[in-house]
């Protein structure tokens, strides 16, 4: 059921609060005033909801990136103006057509991208965003090749603006070499003409004013979570946007010396109280979450214990004899910041909300 009070009875809901969005978006932007941005919302803006992340954000942000057609078509819909980009640009020569249509902003980081765009019939010319490949070595062109091209499609018909993007590789490390050597090789091509340029990730929005440009693409700060394994959301100044939250369902005293779930691989060396909890890995949580991941039971950490399950995990209660079936679970989100359970599970805070599965309901608040 998903109305009203009765959300309040949901096992397991993730609750997503839209005016935290709204306020990380204004740190994004007090971090470099005057600049543009593109509100990164790819995979259903990192498992919150992409549609209503874009509504929230519908009269401040200057655009929206997105990884794919499909998802730039979702952004298009609700929002008539704004620009949006595609990261990694099109996939097949007819997509062209479809983004001319849909008024993106394409990536170009091949070269058969570059001559699909040329041979292209649009309808209108498209904003372009040669990629260049700084030292990720994932995507983007050689800097000789970035130059070749710029030449080529400089004044094309199919092109209107020709900008210039890269990505860091290691903007979370602060002090790294490898950015400072990207930043230098962005740099180098700033004799060509560009209309607009893009680098900074969340990371580089914090951290790295020389890398600003003109339009930053911040993603995981938006949702309340830190790129940095050693400063929390809460030293940057964002807030968490999602919290996921589920019942504990059912409470037993077992024996010193007894297993607990599958395989019985946690095993209670003391007379222990065990928590059931209505949240498992077929709703995102990580399997390989240890024992000792921390889980907030009505306000207070307990450890999860055992393996996860697809449906229930296990947390162990002893040291909580006050909690009851039907207490409030938090598996993360306002008061357990998703980036320590990250850690925990040997994951990063972006994997886990972005792995939310579809049958956890989203509800929405806007403070
Ligand atoms: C996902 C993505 C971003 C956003 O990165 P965050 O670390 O989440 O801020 C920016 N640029 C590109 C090219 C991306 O793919």
């Amino acid at each position: 059921m998903k109305t009203g009070d009765q959300w309040l009875n949901c096992p397991l809901v993730a609750t997503i609060d839209l005016s935290a969005i709204a306020h990380n978006y204004a740190v994004a932007q007090r971090c470099a005033p005057g600049r543009q941005v593109f509100a990164v919302v790819k995979a259903n803006a990192y498992g919150h909801g992409a549609r209503e992340v874009v509504t929230a954000l519908h009269d401040v942000a200057d655009g929206f990136a997105v990884a794919s057609l499909e998802e730039a078509a979702e952004v298009r819909a609700l929002h008539g103006e704004a620009r949006i980009l595609l990261l990694q640009g099109c996939f097949a020569a007819q997509d062209y057509l479809f983004a001319a249509q849909l008024g993106l902003d394409v990536v170009l980081h091949t070269e058969v991208q570059a001559q699909q765009l040329l041979a292209a019939q649009l309808a209108r010319p498209l904003n372009v965003w040669l990629k260049l490949d700084s030292g990720m070595h994932r995507l983007g062109f050689s800097a000789e090749a970035l130059r070749e091209w710029h030449a080529r499609l400089n004044g094309a018909a199919q092109v209107a603006e020709l900008n210039l993007l890269s990505h860091f590789a290691c903007a979370d490390e602060r002090g790294s070499e490898v950015t400072e050597l990207q930043l230098e090789r962005f740099l180098d091509l700033l004799d060509l003409d560009f209309a607009q340029r893009s680098l900074a990730n969340s990371a580089a929005i914090l951290t790295i004013p020389a890398a600003h440009m003109d339009w930053l693409r911040p993603g995981i700060m938006l949702y309340g979570a830190t790129p940095f394994a050693d400063l929390s959301a809460a030293e940057l100044g964002v807030r968490p946007a999602m919290s996921l939250t589920a019942q504990l369902i059912a409470c037993r005293d077992i024996a010193s010396g007894e297993g607990v779930g599958y395989g019985g691989t946690w095993r209670a060396e003391r007379a222990s109280r065990i928590g059931t909890v209505s949240c498992g890995y077929a709703d995102g949580y990580p399997r390989h979450a240890p024992s000792g991941t921390p889980v907030l039971i009505n306000g207070q950490r307990v450890p999860l214990v055992g393996r996860v399950s697809m449906d229930m995990l296990t947390v162990d209660l002893t040291d909580m004899p006050s909690a009851r079936e039907g207490d409030a679970v938090e598996l993360w989100g306002a008061q357990l910041p998703v980036d320590e359970v990250a850690q925990a599970a040997g994951t990063i805070g972006y994997e886990l909300l972005s792995k939310v599965t579809a049958r956890v309901p989203r509800r929405y608040r806007h403070g």
